[in-house]
């Protein structure tokens, strides 16, 4: 039992350090990759850290080198950090070439050791520049490459621009050095390719930091792990290599000092570098990635740097070399400019199309239809046709709730390729609103535009497969033709809209655009219109249809309906109007009128004597208003009557908008006193156990089973099963649209508890519900009263 309990603490520290290097990747994940790597950074950093304390204990010989030291740990540990770049180039497909092309580097330099020992042992004094520093030089462009690579893919495109920066820093960097440091070496040991060669060196190492930290630039200059690490490695090369150039010239260079463990670190920290994973931040990286800077503070400094060499080498009459450097420093730092102004105007092209192109379905936007259309409208010559097609999704909203938006998502993108690919031969089709699609084609005729439209009914109507499931979307399209429906894209669009909500409303998928349609839709945007501006008190009218109690066969109470008084169309019902103000947003307004209304008008009856109940009807927007229980409870105050005496009829499609949000209204409008109902209950989709998580106090059952009492036996079956329903859960069951004496004893023999219908009394006014109070007819009774003429706007 001992192992376990020491082993845990180590295994989860193991496990965390192995998290925090561990990026993203999956492949890098593999536990033996882990495991080698460790191995092998371990053994480069004791080679490291050994050849270190050696410089620092171990006496070196008059001539700098022991065998063991500088032999065997310092040239062969050098080549120990080739091993995890070659590891990591193995097992990150991705870095594979990048991290190769840095092992390789690393091997040019230790190949360059190795020469350089040969020297070291063979030849007095070593020259300079020598064979060996034909292998260091080698590895410079290894390096740069390894980083480009780097950069290009952990960083995404990195800009060229900005990898220029690397190269005009370094040749003004070594403008300035030359001039004021080499210059005088160069003139004096008048040996111009050692002088070059010994300056090219940190010259390098500059442009490879320059060119590290310039892929910076587009993450604000937060480096990831793995560039941290190979960036401190090429800083300790530029040390070392500035401090031996310098030693060298001076001749005070002698091997076996601490400078010499400069480079064995540089190397370890390469190898190092390849360890961690490089961790993907968040997405805004390559957004900012993709945004030019313009002309960064690094080519206008050493600009101004190289122009300022420039002047003095030639007032002073230096090297050429040195003039050189500045001259094609000042080049280089143009062509930068040259390639930002470049960027910029590529960047703008790109967001002037980003902006016109819809991101999920590649199709152009509703901005792009707009002004394409306008040109095109514009172009099209005198007796052209161009027909415009909208066409909207049916029943998509109920594929994207119970499916997911990921497969609502797919279902759009397969439609839009569905459409493109049809029609992109004869125009455009885009996206312009949520599962609205338009087109514009170019047409020779109308007949032309029907033969286009019902190839586009087939091709939506065809089985979409999304998310392993075959679903089939079905589409109501919309056609109108430029000239014929309008001279401006504005004008035949809507003609298309209007056509499209015709065929929505007739169930007929296509529809081309006719000048009678547009009435109706007239007349729609001006009860819309109108709903605004309505002075409710004044042109509210409440009828109100008593009910029934079939035990007792008294009048147990009324509901109440709406109609509105409009000045042009005269009396309007619910249907014409109440879609419209849900759609709108004004139906608060009116339920609020609504209830406050009935309830004085139940108010008065009851103190005339009358004991009724008042039932209304709540929109399933009303249910998703929060302030709805508040607001009963005031007028239930203001019009003193009991709260137990008013019901609110909700529906099922009020319940499915949001079950846990109604739930809460329902439990609140009950805690009130008042009684809430489920209108025409039965035909709705709910399942059972939703409505069972509902506190209700009654159903209603829908008059499309009383109706079909007679006719059809499920009916019947239908509403014996609803009571059995109700009595168990303490509801009482509401018949509704009962219009025959037959019927009326059917539902009272299934256990009904309340009856309504025209036979009982169709909906009455305030007057005619009092004058049939005081009737007290006998039931069941044929009412008498009249019933309302109905100027119908046909329903939205
Ligand atoms: P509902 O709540 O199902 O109302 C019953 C509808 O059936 C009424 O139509 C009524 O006139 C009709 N009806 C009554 N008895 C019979 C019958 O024996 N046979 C037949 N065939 N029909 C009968 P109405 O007044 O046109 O109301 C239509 C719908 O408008 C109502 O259906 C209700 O959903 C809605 N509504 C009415 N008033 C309001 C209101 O104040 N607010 C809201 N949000 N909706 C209302
Ligand atoms: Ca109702
Ligand atoms: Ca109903």
């Amino acid at each position: 039992m001992r192992a376990p309990r020491r082993a845990r603490p180590l295994v989860q520290a193991v496990g965390q350090a192995r998290a925090l290097w561990r990026g993203d990747e999956p492949e890098a994940a593999a536990p033996t990759w882990w495991l080698r790597q460790l191995w092998w950074q371990v053994a480069a950093a004791i080679a490291v850290v050994a050849y270190t304390i050696s410089l620092l204990t171990v006496h070196r010989p008059a001539d700098g080198y022991n065998s063991l030291w500088d032999g065997w740990v310092c040239t062969l540990g050098g080549f120990i950090p080739i091993v995890p770049c070659l590891l990591r180039s193995a097992t990150s497909p991705r870095l594979r070439s990048a991290w190769f092309a840095i092992g390789a580097g690393i091997l040019f330099y230790d190949l360059g050791n190795v020469v350089y020992l040969f020297h070291d042992q063979n030849l007095h004094p070593i020259p300079f520049p020598a064979p060996s520093d034909a292998f260091y030089i080698a590895e410079y462009p290894l390096f740069a490459l390894g980083i480009v690579l780097l950069t290009q893919r952990n960083f995404g495109a990195v800009r060229v621009s900005a990898r220029l920066d690397g190269a005009v820093t370094g040749l003004s960097v070594g403008a300035l050095a030359g001039f004021l440091w080499f210059d005088p070496i160069l003139k004096v040991s008048g040996r111009p390719l050692q002088a070059l060669v010994g300056l090219s060196y940190p010259l390098m190492d500059l442009v490879l930091i320059v060119l590290i930290v310039s892929s910076f630039a587009p993450r604000r200059y937060r480096p990831s792990l793995p560039m941290g690490i190979l960036l401190a490695g090429f800083v300790a090369f530029v040390c070392g290599d500035i401090v031996y150039l310098n030693q060298v010239n001076a001749g005070t260079y002698v091997q076996g000092t601490i400078l010499d463990c400069t480079w064995p670190i540089g190397l370890w920290l390469m190898g190092l570098a390849a360890w961690p994973n490089e961790r993907r931040r968040a997405r805004e990286d390559d957004e900012i990635s993709s945004v030019p800077q313009g002309i960064t503070i690094v080519p206008i400094v050493f600009g101004g740097v190289s122009i300022l060499v420039l002047v003095l080498s030639l007032l002073h009459h230096t090297s050429p070399v040195i003039s050189s450097l500045a001259l094609a420093s000042l080049v280089l730092v143009l062509v930068r400019m040259a390639m930002t102004l470049h960027e910029v105007l590529e960047v703008e092209r790109r967001n002037f199309e980003a902006a016109r192109i819809d991101e999920l379905t590649g199709l152009p936007n509703r901005r792009a239809f707009f002004e394409q259309g306008e040109a095109l409208l514009e172009e099209a010559d005198d007796g052209a046709h161009v027909g415009i097609v909208i066409i909207d999704l049916d029943g998509f909203k109920e594929i994207n709730d119970s499916l997911g938006h990921a497969s609502g998502d797919e279902l759009l993108r397969v439609v839009a390729s569905r459409l493109h690919e049809a029609f992109r031969h004869r125009g455009t089709t885009s996206r312009i609103g949520g599962d609205e699609f338009a087109c514009t084609l170019e047409i020779a005729n109308a007949d032309d535009l029907d033969a286009l439209g019902e190839a586009m009914s087939s091709i939506l109507t065809a089985p979409v497969s999304v998310d392993g499931m075959s679903v089939r979307v079905g589409a109501s399209i919309g056609m109108a033709v430029h000239p014929d429906h309008g001279a401006t894209l504005t004008e035949v669009l809507r003609c298309a809209d209007v056509a499209m909500y015709k065929a929505k409303m007739s169930h007929t998928v296509v529809r081309r655009y006719r000048p009678e349609d547009d009435v109706h839709t007239r007349d729609q945007l001006r009860i819309i219109d109108d709903l605004r501006t309505t002075d409710w008190e004044r042109d509210l009218v409440l009828h109100f249809q008593p009910t029934l109690d079939l035990r007792t066969g008294r009048i147990a109470g009324v509901e109440a309906l709406v109609r509105w008084r409009h000045e042009r169309f005269g009396l309007l019902y619910p249907d014409d109007f109440i879609p419209l103000a849900e759609r709108t947003g004004l139906i608060h307004a009116l339920t609020s009128s609504v209830l406050d209304r009935a309830l004085r008008t139940l108010a008065a009856l009851r103190s005339e004597g009358h004991d009724l109940t008042m039932s209304v009807n709540v929109s399933r927007f009303d249910l998703l208003d929060d302030l709805l229980p508040a607001h009963v409870a005031d007028l239930l105050g203001q019009a003193a009557v009991p709260a137990r005496c008013l019901t609110l009829e909700i529906t099922e499609t009020a319940v499915g908008e949001d079950p846990e949000h109604a739930a809460k209204c329902i439990r609140e409008l009950r805690a009130l006193g008042a009684l809430v109902s489920m209108d025409d209950f039965g035909v709705g989709y709910s399942s059972m156990s939703r409505l069972l998580a509902l506190d209700l106090d009654e159903l209603k059952i829908d008059k499309s089973f009383v109706l079909a009492l007679r006719s059809d036996e499920r009916a019947r079956a239908m509403i014996a099963a609803t009571v059995e329903f109700a009595r168990a859960l303490h509801m009482s069951v509401v018949a509704e649209g009962i219009e025959t004496p037959d019927t009326l004893a059917a539902v009272q023999r299934l256990g009904v508890d309340v009856g309504q219908g025209y036979l009982i009394s169709v909906p009455l006014t305030e007057a005619q519900l009092r004058a049939f109070l005081a009737a007290r007819p006998a039931m069941p009774c044929l009412a008498t009263a009249q019933t309302d003429g109905r100027p119908k706007i046909t329903a939205s």
